[in-house]
């Protein structure tokens, strides 16, 4: 089996960025399950759909056959780069919304199995060590605080020149946690064989090295 390490956890806990730095530095591959949900819901938006129920075929279709490309950093939908269009709080919130759909998850699956590829893949997500990858070798579950997650997500939205708000961005990050933890289909909790990681009080540098050590054994 190809080796797969799971990065599961809330709204910005940091797994983006502990997974990717981990893909950097074991040389694997990286899927950022969450761009797919935000891509999914930005190609419904843009076809006209209702982010609701009665629209969950139609989203599923197009999340089936979303012409996405992953070119470095860059994220492409249907030729057109949509790198920070998707990072924005609402794209994230109604990715939240589409993926409580499940024929939306199970659309993309596929597409999220084809990373698996050699040497290995560094997966983050809700649900890559409870549904996509049950098989992996290291599943880690990573929290940090709401407060501490809001003011990193802060951070990042200003960094980017983004408005942001800190209590707003709490209590977006609060309602996105309770939609993606009570939804029916891969809610958010971690798998029986996760390992907890808690890095509010750690630096990126202290918690990747955390995993490369529970990596190597
Ligand atoms: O991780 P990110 O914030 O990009 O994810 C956006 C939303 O997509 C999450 O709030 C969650 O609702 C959904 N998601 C999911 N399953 C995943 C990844 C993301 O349901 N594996």
């Amino acid at each position: 089996r190809i080796p797969v390490i799971c990065v599961d956890g809330p709204t910005a806990s940091g797994k983006g960025t502990l997974a990717a730095t981990l893909a950097h530095r074991l040389g694997y591959h990286y899927l950022d399950s969450g761009a797919l949900y935000r891509i999914t819901a930005l190609a419904a938006g843009r076809a006209g759909l209702a982010l609701d129920a009665a629209h969950e075929v139609a989203i599923a279709a197009l999340a089936q056959r979303l012409p996405v490309r992953f070119v470095g950093d860059q994220v492409w939908l249907d030729g057109a780069d949509v790198t920070d269009a998707i990072r924005t709080e609402e794209a994230g919130m109604n990715a939240s919304k589409v993926s409580a759909l499940p024929a939306v998850r199970t659309a993309l699956i596929t597409l999220q199995h084809s990373f698996r590829q050699l040497p290995g893949l560094v997966a983050d997500g809700r649900d890559m060590g409870t549904v996509i990858f049950p098989d992996a070798l290291l599943k880690i579950y990573l929290t940090a605080s709401a407060g501490h997650r809001a003011e990193r997500r802060y951070k990042q939205l200003i960094s980017k020149g983004f408005p942001a708000i800190l209590d707003n961005l709490r209590t977006d990050l609060e309602a996105r946690d309770a939609r993606d933890s009570s939804r029916s289909v891969a809610p958010l909790k971690p798998a029986g064989d996760a390992l907890l990681l808690d890095n509010s009080d750690l630096t990126i540098e202290e918690s990747v090295n955390q995993v490369l050590g529970w990596w190597r054994g």
